[in-house]
């Protein structure tokens, strides 16, 4: 099976998280670990959540081109380390980026066959509901990050689908359904189709002994 990127976008507090964690790596999901220069949260652990580092080693990272995208987001630097997508795409991994917009974009320039996912809570109250909920951001992280949502908002018209983040496992039903339905697609169907066309000697034969 050949490799895939799929990157899953949405507002701060949309579950997105949530929902990614959940995707089965036995059906061959393959989470990348983005690097970061915010603080950890409570609970959020190096090497699992993020890679937590300085801006001086972010800006290394980027200056030895270790970064397949980078963005700011409120304040914070975000990057997608480069080394461990291109090695699970190589494995034939369904490898799943959760970032935000201005980074999936850069994405889909460099993998034009990226599908692009916009996880969208039901309604912006439920937003900020969810948001002031988490209780791991002050009012004026939870405002900008809601003001952020709303920029975002334009940006959807370039994303291949959008799911809306109601009831957790029904939208990580409609993931799966949604790179299932990508992966017989015939650009990603290459190798299948070669082995049809590469049967017409055993289909002759067939015919021959019959
Ligand atoms: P948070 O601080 O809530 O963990 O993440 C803030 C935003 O940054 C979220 O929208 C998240 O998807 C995005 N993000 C996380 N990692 C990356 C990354 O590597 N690159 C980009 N562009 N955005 C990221």
């Amino acid at each position: 099976m050949q490799g895939m990127l799929v990157i899953i976008s949405g507002p701060s507090g949309s579950g997105k998280g949530t929902v990614v964690k959940r995707l089965d790596p036995e059906l061959g999901y393959a989470l990348s670990i983005s690097v970061t220069t915010r603080a950890p949260r409570e609970g959020e652990e190096d090497g699992r959540d993020y890679f937590f580092t300085s801006e001086e080693d972010f800006h290394k990272m980027r200056a030895e081109n270790a970064l397949l995208e980078h963005a700011v987001y409120v304040g914070n630097y975000y990057g997608t380390p480069r080394k461990y997508v291109e090695e699970q795409i190589e494995k034939g991994k369904i490898v799943v980026l959760e970032i935000e917009v201005y980074g999936a974009l850069q994405v889909k320039e460099k993998f034009p066959s990226a599908v692009l996912i916009f996880l969208m809570p039901p309604t912006l109250p439920e937003l900020a509901q969810r948001l002031t909920n988490r209780g791991t951001e002050d009012m004026v992280t939870i405002e900008a990050r809601l003001k952020k949502a709303m920029e975002e908002v334009p940006l959807i018209s370039k994303y291949n689908y959008v799911v809306i983040n109601d009831i957790i496992p029904e939208a990580v039903e409609k993931i799966d359904a949604i790179v299932n339905a990508e992966r017989m697609k015939p650009m990603r169907s290459a190798e299948e189709i070669q082995k049809f066309i590469d049967s017409e000697a055993e289909m002759k034969e067939f015919l021959h002994s019959c």
